[in-house]
């Protein structure tokens, strides 16, 4: 079966919405087995969307649109796919009366516009909307469905599980399922990674192996066809311990999992506590420890010490060290690191001491080189790293590895 996903709105036009409708429906629909080949975008302009509709039609088996269900004259989605299949739009009595009941639970009155978000299509399929007014509709002829979901993302994700998921398995059936599976890595480049494991790459066709590069690092993504889940999930755990064989040292997460959960788990785990001395990342790290809920657990305090003055005064770093060495320096990094972890009193120190940019970068101490040191009670350990990108990714990526530092 045939997909194209057709998302409205001039406002994706504009840049001013990002698209993730259109993202969200191609990874749900591939999963479910479905062929998406096309995603087009479209203005809310009558003339542009009946032939962009017109075209996916003649093209597609299926065509699901978001956007344009709602309340104003810009809204015009439903029309034009009434227009298209030749039918006239009528109040859907069951649609009207969740309406009422919407709008007397908040004491406000619904106004005439808001009557066009119940006025359906004739003979059409309806899909009712649990997070909002619009309802979806499924328009058949001939073997083609042409689907609208509201655009609003709460309202069209909950409109796809609930309804449109149980109606194309209905129609469709799943022939196969699509499971993807993701290592998160750390600490490795996208080129070196993929040396290690290019030979496992060409050789699978189903499970595929894909390298993406996030800014917290490089991701594997492995995604198997099969006919059910467990299946897939087989197939991913064979190619995941060849992978793991070979680069297992640089994942330190799987799927939605990210760093900063890991480390949290793994201080807790060992009642280890961290305490930070941060220069160019201003406090990132210390807010990425304790973004996780118990954080008190394993982080003791953090100090920013983004002046000289301040690195001396609370951290007891040398004034000889930074007049000689400079404050961007492997020596700082390893004083910030013990400096807080005596100050602090924990077990683990880090100090993250860099250049994140745009300016300041000399030939010597470019912009992106950034000392990090993780002090222990008997030893140190310090890393130079360069890494590229803008302010906010040089920041990011400070934190990223101090925290994969820990993890080790
Ligand atoms: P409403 O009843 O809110 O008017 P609608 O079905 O008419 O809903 P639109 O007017 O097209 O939908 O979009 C409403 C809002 O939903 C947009 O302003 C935007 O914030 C969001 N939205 C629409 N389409 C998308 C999309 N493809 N991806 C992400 N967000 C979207
Ligand atoms: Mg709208």
């Amino acid at each position: 079966m045939i997909v194209e996903i057709v998302t409205t709105g001039s406002e994706l036009l504009l840049g001013q919405v990002i698209n993730t409708n259109v993202a969200y429906m191609s990874a749900r629909l591939n999963e479910l087995g479905f062929d998406v080949v096309y995603q087009t975008t479209v203005g809310d302009n009558h003339d542009r969307m009946k032939a962009v509709l017109e075209h996916a039609l003649s093209r597609a088996d299926i065509v699901i649109t978001s956007g344009g269900l709602g309340p104003t004259q810009g809204d015009i989605t439903k029309e034009v796919s009434a227009e298209i299949f030749g039918r006239k739009l009528k109040i859907h009595a069951e649609s009207k009366r969740r309406m009422d009941e919407h709008f007397a639970q908040r004491h406000v009155v619904w106004t005439e516009n808001n009557l066009r978000q119940v006025t359906l299509p004739e003979g059409a399929e309806v899909f009712l909307n649990y997070n909002g007014i619009a309802s979806g509709v499924v328009l058949e002829n001939n073997g083609k469905y042409l689907i609208n979901l509201p655009g609003p993302p709460s309202e069209m994700k909950d409109m796809f599980e609930r309804s449109l998921k149980p109606f194309l398995q209905r129609k469709f059936g799943f022939k196969h399922v699509i499971v993807s599976k993701v290592l998160n890595t750390c600490g490795i480049g996208e080129s070196l990674l993929e040396t290690k494991i290019k030979d496992l790459i060409l050789a699978q066709s189903n499970p595929t192996l894909a390298l993406l590069i996030r800014p917290e690092g490089v991701i594997i993504r492995i995604t198997a066809k099969a006919s059910t889940h467990s299946e897939a999930e087989k197939m991913i755990e064979v190619v995941e311990a060849q992978v793991k064989a070979r680069v297992g040292e640089y994942i330190y997460a799987v799927d939605d999992e990210n760093m900063e959960e890991v480390v949290a788990k793994l201080l807790k785990d060992n009642c280890l506590t961290v305490a930070c001395a941060e220069s160019c990342t201003g406090g990132m790290l210390a807010s990425r420890l304790t973004s996780i809920s118990g954080s008190s657990m394993y982080i003791k305090g953090s100090i920013v010490t983004y002046s000289n003055e301040a690195k001396m005064k609370f951290l007891d770093v040398d004034k000889e060290i930074l007049d000689t060495k400079g404050a961007v320096s492997p020596e700082v990094a390893k004083q910030m690191a013990e400096g807080v972890r005596k100050v602090v009193g924990s077990d683990i120190g880090v100090g993250i001491t860099g250049i994140a940019g745009p300016t300041g970068g000399t030939d010597k101490k470019p912009v992106g080189l950034v000392y990090i040191a993780v002090a222990g009670k008997d030893n140190i350990v310090v890393k130079e790293n360069i890494f590229s990108g803008d302010r906010a990714r040089v920041r990011y990526r400070s934190t990223q590895q101090a925290l994969e530092m820990i993890r080790q």
